[in-house]
């Protein structure tokens, strides 16, 4: 029989600590408001909030004053309703809105009009079945349009504009934004930044009434002809770099520190991991740790990724296995990396983005692939 489980520090039953920052997450998004001010800004929590957990961070967002919330999908509206329908109306507040970024799929008009979600219309069907829903419900319903201002991803294309108008297909909708996404927002001199500004301006012209809504991260940072009415950050949010060149002007949100699970020493000649991929040079001291590719650690940060430990660089040798990976700690006097100890792998002395860039990836792919498997601390 089982006995009742003794009390413990509950982080060393998993592989690391993956720790989120809610007062720095809280800030960028209150430097983000100001820097596209007069602007609204809205937080991009798709992907369960890039992987922090968006039923944590809607919340926190909400109190920094955040009331627009993009997702991908219906069901991540869907799950996260609970989260942004508070008290805000009694408290004299705006009811913070969710939208659909990828559009209106056929049998989900019912659902999404229940709820309140307000869809991201992207073809001219999606506008006709929006608009036969708003007419059977005797409702105005709310959307955003989105045109394909030259990223060729999604939205409607711009000569669709002046069908929408002249035929007066959205009369029975409440058009909240005119909407497009910027393709190269991260480079500032990439004139595909001017071309779809212009495209823009001459959709959102035929919509006087409507809002416009253009800038992520990076268009935050491209200059007052790029915010619109309602810019839609995400990754800046999560302490990510918004522009690709230059200092990093967000705080960092998350820190990830991993278990030691075993240390030894080997002698020249031993073979490090799965295909013998790494063969020692010289006698080295190896520490084992509890995360590997199953962790959302790349496979392909074998023999190039470091771990941090007191200030001194680990290298990661051999190849990343799905539940551990080594590091070389030979740096490191004798014992002083024991089982049980945690090693920095994202934190002050290796940024989120220079671990994506170690693993050849982006810190938004790194982000979203942290997984379910850390022990999470929300500070
Ligand atoms: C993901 C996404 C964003 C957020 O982009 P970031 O670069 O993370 O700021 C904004 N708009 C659309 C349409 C998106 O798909």
């Amino acid at each position: 029989m089982h006995g009742t489980i003794p009390h413990f520090d509950t982080s060393a039953a998993a592989g690391g600590v993956l720790t989120i920052d809610c007062g720095a997450l809280a800030d960028n998004y209150r430097r983000l408001r100001a820097q596209v001010a007069p602007a609204r800004a809205a937080a991009v929590v798709k992907a369960n909030a890039y992987g922090l957990g968006a039923l944590d961070v809607v919340p926190e967002l909400i109190a920094a004053g955040c009331r627009d919330f993009f997702v991908a999908h219906l069901g991540e509206a869907l799950e996260l309703l609970p989260a942004v329908r508070g008290e805000h109306g009694a408290r004299g507040l705006a009811q913070p809105r969710l939208y659909v970024l990828n559009g209106l799929m056929p049998g989900s008009e019912g659902a999404c009009a229940a709820a309140g979600i307000v869809p991201v219309i992207n073809s001219l069907d999606q506008l006709a079945r929006w608009a036969r829903t708003a007419a059977a419900r005797g409702e105005k319903l709310p959307a955003v349009l989105q045109f394909d201002s030259g990223m060729s991803r999604l939205g409607m294309a711009p000569e669709e504009a002046g069908v929408i108008v002249r035929e007066g297909l959205a009369d029975s909708l409440d058009i909240l934004a005119i909407m497009s996404h910027l393709a190269s927002a991260d480079e500032p001199h990439n004139p595909q930044n001017d071309d779809q500004l212009r495209v823009l301006r001459t959709i959102a012209a035929a919509f006087p009434d409507a809002l416009v809504s253009f800038a992520n991260s990076g268009g935050a940072f491209l200059g007052a002809d790029y915010h619109g009415a309602l810019a839609r950050p995400g990754i800046a949010l999560y302490g990510g770099a918004p522009t690709a060149a230059g200092k990093n002007p967000m705080r960092p949100v998350v820190r990830l520190d991993v278990r030691v699970i075993q240390t030894r020493t080997v002698p020249a000649g031993a073979r490090i991991g799965y295909g013998g991929a790494f063969v020692a040079p010289s006698a080295m001291r190896l520490a084992t740790l509890a995360v590997g590719y199953a962790d959302g650690l790349p496979r392909c940060l074998g023999n190039r990724g470091a771990a941090w430990f007191e200030g001194m660089r680990l290298p990661m040798v051999g190849r990343v296995s799905m539940d551990s990976l080594i590091v070389d700690a030979t740096a490191l006097p004798e014992g002083a990396l024991a089982e049980g100890a945690l090693v920095e792998l994202i934190g002050p002395h290796q940024s989120l983005e220079d671990l994506a860039t170690a693993a050849g990836t982006i810190s938004y792919e790194l982000l979203t692939q942290l997984g379910r498997r850390y022990h999470r601390r929300y500070r």
